[in-house]
């Protein structure tokens, strides 16, 4: 069989760069193995500010204005609800903390995105020994959600394969790729942290981050916004809260862990005073790149072999803006940013 497209894992970025091909009318076969989870397990939010700083995400406003009408498009299609919008509260640390919130409106590409007026409002159960801060445009996508959905979209097209792929059976014979059988035009590997059993991408400079999260059921927490203080607590409905996220840069599985239990319990202390009882703990490791930015392009010797990685901590917001630019890069020649272009490792 004679396809133009394998792409490699169906996390944001395989789907993502499907949805490019299908709009493009290209044939395509998806490998996914499951040995990653990063998207299944996300907060999946979209936030446009970096709270830590108050400063903005890169290319921010460029980000939302593809990533929102992206995930409604998804919503039609797919007949499901996963973007839902809410407000984030900054609950501040220090006076300090608010006043660099203030400081912030100097900044025009921050500024939108913050409320001017603080929240001063008690929530029952919540520890804000501050006032809280608003950020606006933000929200969340049910990433686990539209995951599964999509591979069911595409498992009814005969678009996808829930296997391994296995790098050793490339055969390159020209410019056409062959692959068990399948005479290819071009390979896209969107593997997440699994790149790194990637022969043709694996020297590109990871330096990925394993998430935890616990969905905890807290019947007299009453909030409907996200809860930003030392770590998140979103709110899912029915008295459930995601809460999260650690970060381990040594611990490279996909389990949950007693250590990350452990040090979640414990900042939610800080956060929250009402009892609550653990529903569930997820785990995943974040594709996170040395300089923070995503990895896109071509193999430097096989021009047929592209990667799409590095999402990081926000491949909500990112991937369908990448996922467009390789596709481009590859079919019309279009240049890459050079920011996001893994040529800026060579
Ligand atoms: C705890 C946690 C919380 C997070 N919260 C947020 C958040 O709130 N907002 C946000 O924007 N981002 C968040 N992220 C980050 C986000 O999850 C990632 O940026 C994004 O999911 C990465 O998508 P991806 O498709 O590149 O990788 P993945 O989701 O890892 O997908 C790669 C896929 O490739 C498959 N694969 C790999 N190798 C092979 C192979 N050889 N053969 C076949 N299949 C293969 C894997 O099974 C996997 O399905 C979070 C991440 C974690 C871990």
């Amino acid at each position: 069989m004679k396809i133009d497209y394998i792409i490699v894992g169906l996390g944001l970025a395989g789907l993502a760069f499907a949805e490019e091909l299908i709009l493009a009318n290209k044939t395509f076969i998806v490998f996914e193995d499951n040995s990653q989870n990063s998207s299944l397990v996300a907060g999946g939010v979209y936030n446009p500010v970096i709270l830590k700083r108050f400063s903005p995400v890169w290319n921010v406003k460029e980000q939302l204005e593809v990533a929102l009408p992206f995930y409604k498009a998804l919503e039609r299609k797919l007949e499901i609800k996963i973007d839902e919008k809410f407000v984030i509260k900054k609950a501040f640390k220090s006076i300090e903390d608010q006043n660099n919130w203030f400081s912030a409106f100097d900044k025009p590409t921050v500024a939108p995105y913050l409320d001017a007026v603080l929240d001063t409002e008690i929530y029952p159960g919540v520890i804000a020994n501050h006032l809280l801060g608003n950020v606006k445009e933000a929200g969340r996508i049910d990433t686990l959600k539209l995951v599964k959905s999509y591979r069911e979209y595409l498992q009814k097209n005969n678009w996808i394969r829930f296997q391994k792929f296995n790098h050793k059976e490339i055969n390159f014979d020209n410019n056409i790729i062959q692959y068990q059988g399948l005479e290819v035009g071009k390979i896209v590997f969107a593997e997440g942290f699994g790149v790194k059993n990637n022969p043709y991408f694996n020297h590109l400079p990871m330096e990925e981050a394993k998430g935890e999260l616990i969905t905890i059921h807290a019947p007299n927490l009453k909030i409907d916004f996200l809860l930003k203080s030392t770590l998140f607590v979103l709110p899912l409905g029915n008295e459930t809260y995601k809460v999260g996220a650690t970060f381990n840069h040594t611990d490279k599985t996909s389990n949950p862990s007693e250590e990350g239990k452990k040090e979640l319990i414990e900042k939610l202390k800080k956060v929250i005073k009402v009892p609550y009882k653990i529903i569930e703990q997820t785990a995943g490791i974040r594709p996170t790149v040395k300089d923070r930015r995503p990895l896109i392009g071509k193999h430097p010797k096989h021009k047929n072999l592209a990667i799409l990685n590095g999402l990081g901590t926000r491949g909500v917001m990112i991937a369908p803006t990448v996922a467009k630019q390789l596709f481009y890069h590859l079919e019309n020649d279009l240049d890459l940013d050079k920011e996001t272009d893994i040529n800026r490792f060579s």
